[in-house]
């Protein structure tokens, strides 16, 4: 069944018709909608989802929706909801409205001068099924502590529509996307994760998992990738999934987000991840200072990056980094040395071109603000972009970012191949720095990776 169509066979009388909307979520089915999903439909309601990824809401919105709960799982969603927020309210003026996930309680204040009463945070199912129940409204954080369903994808759009992985050699795959955990155990400043997590994470029973795992192997999922912040907070958890995963469904591939201090401290699992199928880990590396590193409490070190590099490489597995280039305390010769790291290492082709333009993101309730002194260096709130706007104490650095941000947007507009972005940031970054060398040569082994067809943002989002 069609994502937006009504679920009219789960119908049971007496419920109410819930609508639960996704503004964007990097391009993978949302299992934020999937799982809530289910518990509203075993509540007795009738539950509609709606992708506006992919989904113009002008079609999708039913005007008898009882309740709407719109999803905010990163930065970029809650920027869309906002905007989209007047076409709910012309088109369901009855519905009462709620906002939930990562970013919701953070934007409370925000979304209850927009008319939105009800606010919850991520795990919200409880809380949407006492709403739709038409018990009060509410705020909350992590919610927690409802059962675990099989999460109800039939009535989100089919997973061919969904980004997808694209190999080395250019072939595609459609991609699943499932979650392990909720949460993480870490405190680094700039994650979004933490304001409302804390640093507790809670595991989803393996069954169920490997259950929501096999419905999207039979929905054509030929590769798996999984949604948790952090794969390897629970090892053990993660390993055993990894294991049934090869069993039950073998040649199924995956791809999953690993901290740079995991890597290192659980190495002993990636040959067993590689034999399991899993193509690349994503690794929320930031920068390769190890000043700027401590200041976020990333817990690694440049050199921690690079054997963990060194650690995927022997085991078959890429290393895709993400980066946060610019912060208040990049330097020039500090960004033509993250350049010259990503050369040396042979990651040109690993890194996409927008992660060397990412700017340091400060939402409101970020433990960023618990830096001493930061504050007094940030302007005004600003409610278009929902954050907290700096500028460098060095006008050069902010140049070079806007230059970077032009010349990568501008080059992937028309194809350009990885290569040649990466040496017009390096002749932009020289230019800024007062340099002229030759751009680092790119090593033999410098070679594209599988990768997803959508731009995977961990922890930062382009402003
Ligand atoms: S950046 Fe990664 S490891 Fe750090 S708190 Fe966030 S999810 Fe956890």
């Amino acid at each position: 069944m069609r994502a937006g169509t009504e679920r009219a066979a789960a119908t049971a009388n007496g419920g109410r018709h819930v609508v639960l909307v996704s503004p964007y979520e990097l391009g993978r089915q949302p299992y934020a909608l999937a799982h809530p999903a289910a518990h509203l439909v075993r509540a007795g309601h009738r539950v509609s989802c709606i992708d506006l990824s992919l989904q113009p809401l002008e079609d999708h919105l039913a005007a008898d929706a009882g309740l709407i709960a719109i999803h905010l799982a990163m930065h970029t969603a809650t920027r869309i909801a906002v905007d989209a927020l007047p076409k709910i309210k012309a088109r369901a003026p009855g519905a009462a409205l709620c906002a939930y996930g990562l970013y919701a309680p953070m934007n409370a204040a925000l979304f209850r001068e927009l008319g939105v009463p009800n606010v919850f945070g991520t795990e919200a199912e409880r809380d949407l099924a006492r709403l739709a129940g038409g018990e009060g409204e509410g705020e909350g954080g992590a919610g927690g502590g409802a059962d675990f369903l099989l999460p109800d994808r039939s009535s989100l759009p089919p997973l061919g529509e969904y980004a997808s992985l694209i190999l080395a050699d250019g072939a595609k795959k459609v991609c699943g996307f499932a979650e392990t955990t909720f949460g993480c155990k870490h405190m680094c400043r700039h994650c979004p994760v933490v304001p409302v997590y804390g640093g507790r994470f809670r595991a989803i029973p393996a069954d169920r998992v490997l259950a929501d795992i096999a419905q999207q192997v039979d929905a054509g999922a030929e590769h798996i990738s999984f949604g948790d912040p952090d794969f390897l907070n629970g090892p053990t958890h993660a390993r055993r999934i990894v294991r049934a995963m090869a069993e039950q469904f073998p040649g199924l591939t995956f791809d999953a987000t690993v901290k740079i201090q995991h890597l290192l401290r659980h190495a002993e699992l990636l040959p067993e991840f590689a034999r399991g199928g899993c193509l690349f880990i994503t690794s929320a590396v930031e920068s390769l200072d190890d000043a700027v590193l401590e200041k976020l409490l990333k817990n690694h070190t440049r050199a921690d990056f690079v054997r963990a590099h060194e650690l995927l490489r022997a085991a078959g597995i890429a290393l895709a980094p993400t980066f946060i280039p610019f912060t208040p305390w990049t330097t020039l010769p500090g960004y033509l040395e993250l350049l010259r790291a990503i050369a040396g290492l042979g990651l040109v082709h690993s890194v996409p071109p927008v992660q060397l333009s990412i700017r340091l993101l400060v939402p409101d309730g970020s433990h960023l603000l618990h830096i001493p002194g930061f504050a007094r260096r940030l302007q005004p709130f600003d409610r278009q972009t929902l954050g907290w706007p700096w500028r460098h104490a060095d006008p050069a650095v902010d140049g070079l970012y806007e230059s970077v941000r032009a010349w990568v947007a501008e080059s992937e507009a028309r194809n350009a191949t990885r290569r040649e972005i990466f040496t017009g940031i390096w002749q932009r970054a020289c230019h800024a720095a007062g340099r002229d060398e030759p751009p680092p040569a790119l090593s033999q082994g410098d070679l594209p990776i599988p990768r997803m067809s959508e731009a995977w943002y961990c922890c930062a989002e382009p402003v």
